[in-house]
């Protein structure tokens, strides 16, 4: 994307975080440390759990912050918050990136082009089932839609539904899915996150995986439940951390004005993954 904003000054520290709750887990702030100091930018990345989402823009101001990513559970109070939002983030609800220019809120999704091009690195991926309909799923899906893939949604249950179905997505519960072969099957719930539950049950699993190219999950750090039967059964697997990489280099272009290109800043950044 074109550098259409004036450069931040450098010439002292520029504040940045994360919000969220819980918050403690992330991975950002060393992300995107690493970032600033392997790339000689003067900012400085920390971490704050917000209770009260609607307290987001008052926190930020108060902060004297100039950037943020949001986490669960406020993406959506991070969309109300922003003056000036992007054409993806408007569609889809869900701003993960914030930065302040000229005391505006600009707001953006880099969740969703960060899946993207974590599933592109597979190749002849053409049709795609999900496993869930929350939010992830849903800017995932549009973005996915928009670059040629055909998205099935499942779902354990109907209501979530019923938003993919108006957008044109083909949607399903356990109970009324008729499998058929997808190259692609990814979790996209928090099963298995801090359980040991499958997002789906294991007969529709056992029957889908052996038809895919390749099973995906989004969520990172261990190795789930899902992943562990896509392994049995055989298949390449790929967990939540490149779309985590990619979703904050996406937004380290955001907070720098497009100072330095993608492959810059995922030299210094993805020295996260191994620290
Ligand atoms: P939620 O974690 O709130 O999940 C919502 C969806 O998952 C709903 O469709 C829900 O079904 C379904 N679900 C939840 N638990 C189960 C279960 N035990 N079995 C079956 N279905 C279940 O949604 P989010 O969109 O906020 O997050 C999804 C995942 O994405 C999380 O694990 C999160 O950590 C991960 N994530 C990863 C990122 C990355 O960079 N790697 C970035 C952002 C998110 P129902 O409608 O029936 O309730």
């Amino acid at each position: 994307m074109e550098n259409t904003y004036p450069l931040p000054t450098t010439r002292y520290p520029l504040y940045f975080a994360i919000f969220g709750n819980p918050v403690s887990h992330s991975k950002s702030p060393l992300m995107h440390n690493l970032a600033f100091k392997g790339l000689g930018y003067s900012g400085c990345y920390g971490r704050y759990r917000l209770e009260d989402g609607k307290k987001l823009r008052e926190t930020f101001f108060t902060l004297g912050l100039k950037g943020i990513n949001i986490t669960v559970p406020h993406k959506e109070h991070a969309y109300n918050a922003c003056d000036v939002l992007d054409d993806f983030a408007q569609k889809v609800g869900a701003v993960n990136t914030i930065v302040e220019r000229e005391g505006k809120l600009y707001g953006y999704n880099t969740d969703a082009p960060g899946f993207l091009k974590a599933i592109s690195e597979f190749d002849d991926v053409k049709t795609v089932l999900f496993l869930g309909a929350g939010g992830t799923a849903q800017s995932t899906a549009v973005i996915l839609k928009e670059a040629g893939y055909q998205v099935t949604i499942l779902n354990r249950s109907a209501p979530r539904l019923e938003k993919f179905a108006k957008e044109g997505f083909t949607t399903a519960t356990f109970d009324t899915f008729t499998p058929k072969t997808y190259d692609l099957v990814v979790n996209m719930t928090s099963a298995g996150l801090e359980d040991e539950s499958l997002p789906a049950p294991r007969e529709i699993l056992e029957t889908l995986i052996p038809h895919a190219k390749a099973c995906v999950d989004v969520i990172y750090g261990k190795e789930t439940p899902f992943l562990r039967l896509a392994k049995a059964l055989g298949k390449p697997t790929k967990d939540g951390s490149d779309m985590l990489l990619y979703q904050g280099i996406i937004a380290f272009e955001h907070f720098t004005a497009y100072q330095y290109d993608f492959e810059q800043i995922k030299h210094h950044m993805k020295k996260a993954f191994i620290l």
